[in-house]
């Protein structure tokens, strides 16, 4: 297959591209195109789950995107990652495998977007899913996407579940089985110990498909129409040489809640008053490209321990080596971990009807994921607002596609998110003072006792909460002026072109994001590949 002659152009090999990429190619008759801005996933820190303390920031994997001042911040800037490699942040993330609530789709489908209830998208889930604990009502085996139980753990984090029990929450087996709600420990899209990205699941497997043609190392620069309706894009190698090529019946951007929207304002899909700033020409007014931008924000509370913790471990160079020891030998410990081990999703007021806040429980410290543990035993506690009502933005910072675009993400700017994480702050203290926590607990560090009242607690967060890497909603899925997408994907305003990410969330689910990303994919082939037998793809 020549790279000319694609029935359907998928932009971003990441957790959305991959599964679209396999699910249309799955079918003989249709040739796919996969183009990805980043290489290939070679790098031996891919596959080590822990590794991603290597890969993020690292700029031969990762955008490595940085957000403006935030004035919800205190005015500090956040860099924000985002892999830039075969599997997208798949390849870079903390492995955490989290569905959401079924209210979440529910309320999706609330707005307007028929078949994206939780009864709609359940299967979707459970179709892509080897789950290592065998089938069951909620899960799949056979799937590509392998889900595992943690295969280490740590003694800190038993006790923050055991306290949280003794405290009055309950403990849940499975995050992603009946109710969400409790504590207990994350599962991890990992298979033997090693990464299962979606590169890892869904596309190696098929790269061997005669009708599948993956481009890496192709930044997508603009996108090209013939009147109204996508003729193809263009793509800039590494040289600096621009390629055009055509699709014969779409386009669908996978770029990610950054990337897609990022494209749709570079091929002048967006709002209209902007889009002439940047002196780029209106293909379609669609005002609310890059609108409604969300992220979880966590707030880190650090609490030293009497006994040693992750942080003591990795700073002797020979526990290091014994710690890298067990992993080549067996698949296990400290490197084989997920972002967090010990997790929780819990309500801050009885009246709510599902939980508010989830936390992610670490037995290791740092200032901030990726930058150096602390150099002393302690371990964090950190807490997330799950379904924050604050919207920030992206915008163009200029029409030249290697610009990174502004990102505004207007955290904290509700008196209701500053309430609920100032309560889960208040959770996770009161968690501590529980037994078998409490006794192993010498103090709290972050934010430490002198932050007692709310306005203390909400300063604490502004001066250090940082972002848990969930970015959504930016290309929304809906029915009103600001959506940018219909429940079928289609962007408004054009024809042939679709987005399938994390940017399409209306509103971004309680829980991490990656199996949400995949499942979007799996929703969006089952639309294409409809559409493609009742002819709607001829245009
Ligand atoms: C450090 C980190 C930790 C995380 N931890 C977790 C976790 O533990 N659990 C969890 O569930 N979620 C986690 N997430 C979030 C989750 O991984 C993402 O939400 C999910 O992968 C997003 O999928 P996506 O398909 O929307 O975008 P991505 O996976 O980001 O894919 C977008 C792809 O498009 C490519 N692209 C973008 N622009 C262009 C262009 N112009 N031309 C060509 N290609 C382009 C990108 O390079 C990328 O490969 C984490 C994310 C990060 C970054």
């Amino acid at each position: 297959m020549t790279a000319f002659d694609a029935d359907y152009i998928i932009v971003g090999a990441g957790s959305s591209g991959c599964v679209l990429a396999n699910r249309l190619s799955a079918d003989p008759s249709i040739r796919v195109l996969l183009i990805e801005a980043g290489g290939p996933d070679t790098s031996p820190w891919i596959r080590i789950p822990v590794g991603y303390f290597r890969t993020m920031h690292n700029p031969l994997l990762d955008w490595c995107y940085r957000t403006e001042t935030d004035p919800g911040l205190n005015g500090r800037s956040l860099a924000w990652p985002r892999g830039k490699v075969l599997g997208g942040s798949s390849s870079i993330n903390g492995l955490l495998y989290i569905r959401g609530q079924p209210q979440d789709y529910d309320g999706w489908r609330q707005l307007g977007n028929a078949g994206w209830s939780w009864d709609d998208v359940a299967p979707l889930f459970r179709r892509g899913e080897h789950q290592e604990r065998g089938s069951s009502v909620h899960h799949g085996v056979g799937g590509a996407l392998t889900v595992s139980d943690p295969r280490v753990s740590r003694p800190i984090c038993d006790a923050w579940v055991q306290a949280a029990q003794a405290a009055g929450y309950p403990f849940n087996s499975d995050f992603n089985g009946a109710a969400q709600e409790g504590v207990g420990y994350y599962q991890m899209t990992a298979r033997h110990g090693l990464r299962c990205s979606a590169a890892t699941a869904f596309l190696h497997p098929i790269r061997g498909r005669p009708n599948l043609h993956v481009i890496s190392h192709a930044h997508v620069q603009r996108l090209t129409f013939q009147g109204r309706r996508v003729t193809g894009l263009v793509w800039r190698d590494r040289a600096g040489a621009e390629h055009p090529i055509a699709a014969a019946a779409e386009v669908i951007l996978s770029a990610g809640a950054i990337g897609s929207p990022h494209i749709l304002m570079l091929s002048g899909v967006g709002d209209a008053a902007h889009l002439q700033e940047m002196e780029i020409p209106v293909t379609a007014n669609v005002s609310g490209v890059g609108r409604n931008l969300q992220d979880h924000l966590q707030a880190r509370l650090v609490f030293a321990t009497h006994g040693p913790t992750l942080n003591d471990e990795v700073r002797s160079p020979w526990r290091k080596l014994a710690v890298a020891l067990q992993f080549a030998t067996t698949r296990r410990g400290p490197m084989a971990m997920a972002a967090s081990l010990a997790a929780g999703f819990l309500r801050t007021a009885p009246h709510l009807e599902t939980p508010d806040v989830q936390f992610h429980i670490q037995p290791w410290s740092a200032d901030s994921p990726g930058e150096g543990v602390h150099p002393y035993s302690a371990f964090t506690a950190s807490v997330c607002q799950l379904r924050p009502e604050s919207r920030g933005d992206i915008r163009l910072r200029s029409p030249q596609a290697q610009d990174h675009p502004i990102i505004r993400p207007n955290y904290l700017a509700t008196a209701g998110d500053q309430k609920t994480l100032v309560a889960g702050i208040r959770l996770a203290r009161q968690i501590a003072k529980f037994s078998p926590l409490h006794e192993r607990i010498r103090a709290e560090l972050r934010p430490g006792l002198e932050a007692g009242d709310d306005a203390a607690l909400l300063e604490w967060a502004r001066q250090t909460a940082t972002k848990i890497y969930h970015p959504a909603g930016t290309c929304k899925m809906g029915q009103d002026a600001e959506s940018v997408v219909d429940e079928r994907l289609k962007v408004r305003g054009v024809v042939g072109l679709r987005v399938a990410d994390c940017a399409i969330m209306p509103n971004l689910v309680s829980g991490n994001t990656n199996a949400p990303a995949m499942m979007i994919a799996e929703k969006a082939s089952d639309l294409i590949l409809e559409d493609r037998r009742l002819g709607n793809d001829v245009f």
